[in-house]
């Protein structure tokens, strides 16, 4: 059965790019009707962030890529599930150990002793000939016999992968086809630093072929470390897995996307209220496409048309736009309900309303985004684009409104609305359906010459929602003072 993994490192907030690896990965296992395991890499402890783990899962689990086995909060506590366990590589150090002696034993790994100086001199050597740099072999000399009465000295080592000279070592990768590397082209990796704790290429071979790990799906920047993997499968007479390295995920100049250029944390899209199931509609495109146009998929749907084989070789470029208008589908599918739970957050932070005015508003703050909702492509938008719901201060944001109120009609026209306003006791749907006949009845203006000074006044454009509706969530004391304000 397939069995795939996901393995982040615990180095801060979650990339996009890792969503995309963690959705292929959950997506293929579903699929297939096998298993999708999460494993914490934390062995490289001078890059571990506290909370990056919690957050992590935290990310997973909203964005509903959820695995079956591995590390998983339970009420906010770290656990771990399944039988290939522990899935926290920091925790299977006494396992590592056991590996890395059957690799000493053998022949293909070596203590090495060579200080930091001496490794940057011998590169500083290598860079002036025009080299690309690469550990020189120094401590292969040593017999085991050596290195084990250096060590008893107390010399701090790290032991290093003896690659065999001018050997190729080949591998299938499901995108990019047929690799082939020349171990005179590849370095005496480290296996295990002078911690004692393993590096990234050794844990990942072991963990990969312990926790039986069918098919690697991870980021293209592996790639060029896959062929160090596939020797290690090898030296321990294992079976290798098969091997799906996705492109990198680009911006708009086709660089590769990262910090600098904008949002690239799933955080940043939870802050700005995006919905879960819009990013991974939108991510999972990214480097993958359906054999049709279908641009808007279930995860269901995703799971049913997801393969391999349709990974493009190239990067896919992330495009916010198209993330935007795929979002403001789901948001205008989503419930009014739905939507206004998300926007009471942002509300409150923007101090539009007070954390205790929640329940007593909230039926008003229900209106509000039904007349808001179809114009959001995230949630948080609200807050700029809802503005106008309150502050009495509305100015004209164009030309063009500042053209309407400029129109001779005005002071008369807001001075009968005004009338109209007060006379009335709630502002609702009907009621200004009523107020603008009697308006018309009674001074003849009507159409455009009604709407447009009306709809400028109040919220300061020209296009927007639905008239009555605005004027109903605005209500009338708003309604009031905002004709006051133009007059003055
Ligand atoms: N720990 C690696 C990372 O953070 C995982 C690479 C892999 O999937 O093999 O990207």
């Amino acid at each position: 059965t397939v069995r795939v993994r996901f393995a982040p490192s615990p180095t801060g907030f979650v990339h996009i790019g890792s969503l995309r690896t963690a959705l292929y990965n959950y997506l293929f296992a579903k699929k297939h009707g096998g298993r999708y395991v999460l494993r914490i890499e934390d062995t490289d402890q001078t890059r571990y962030v506290e909370g990056a783990i919690e957050g992590m899962l935290r990310a997973m689990a909203w964005a509903g890529v959820n695995h079956d086995e591995g590390a998983v909060l339970e009420n906010g506590e770290l656990v771990q599930k399944g039988e290939y366990g522990p899935y926290i590589q920091s925790e299977r150090l006494d396992i590592y150990q056991k590996y890395i002696q059957q690799l000493i034993e053998g022949g293909h790994a070596y203590y090495c002793f060579c200080s930091k100086e001496r490794l940057e001199e011998v590169r500083e050597q290598q860079k002036t000939m025009g080299l690309t740099p690469k550990y020189d072999g120094h401590c292969r000399k040593y017999t085991l016999e050596e290195a084990k009465e250096k060590i008893a000295q107390g010399e701090s080592y790290v032991i290093r992968l003896k690659l065999p000279e001018n050997k190729d070592i080949q591998f299938m990768d499901v995108v990019r086809g047929n690799v082939t590397v020349n171990t005179n082209d590849m370095d005496d990796q480290v296996l295990m630093k002078s911690d004692g704790f393993p590096t990234y290429h050794f844990a990942v071979v072991v963990d990969d072929h312990l926790m039986g790990i069918t098919h690697v799906i991870r980021g293209e920047e592996w790639l060029i470390s896959t062929p160090k993997h596939v020797y290690l499968y090898e030296v321990f007479g294992w079976k290798v897995p098969q091997f799906v390295h996705l492109p990198n995920i680009l911006n708009a100049e086709r660089k590769k996307l990262s910090k600098r250029h904008g949002d690239v944390a799933v955080e940043d899209f939870m802050r700005k209220g995006y919905l879960p199931e819009a990013l991974v509609n939108y991510i999972a495109l990214v480097g993958w496409s359906p054999e049709d146009n279908q641009e808007i998929f279930s995860m269901d749907e995703l799971i049913e048309k997801f393969s391999l084989d349709r990974v493009s070789k190239s990067g896919g470029v992330f495009d916010t736009d198209k993330l935007n208008w795929i979002n403001g589908h789901y948001i205008r599918e989503s419930s009014v309900e739905r939507i206004a739970d998300l926007a009471i957050p942002h509300l409150i932070r923007a101090g539009y309303i007070a954390e205790g005015e929640v329940s007593e508003k909230y039926h008003w703050i229900q209106d509000m985004v039904t007349v808001m909702k179809d114009r959001l492509s995230y949630v948080g938008e609200i807050v700029d684009k809802g503005e106008i719901f309150f502050t009495a201060e509305i100015k004209p944001e164009s030309q063009e409104a500042e053209e309407i109120l400029k129109l001779e009609h005005l002071p008369q026209l807001l001075e009968v609305f005004a009338r109209k306003i007060q006379g009335v006791e709630t502002v609702d749907e009907d009621t200004v359906q009523n107020i603008f006949k009697e308006i018309q009845k009674e001074t003849g203006i009507k159409g455009k010459n009604l709407f447009m000074p009306i709809r400028v006044v109040l919220t300061g454009a020209v296009h927007g929602p639905d008239l009555p509706l605005i004027l109903k969530v605005i209500g009338k004391q708003n309604i009031l003072s905002r004709i006051e304000y133009v007059k003055n």
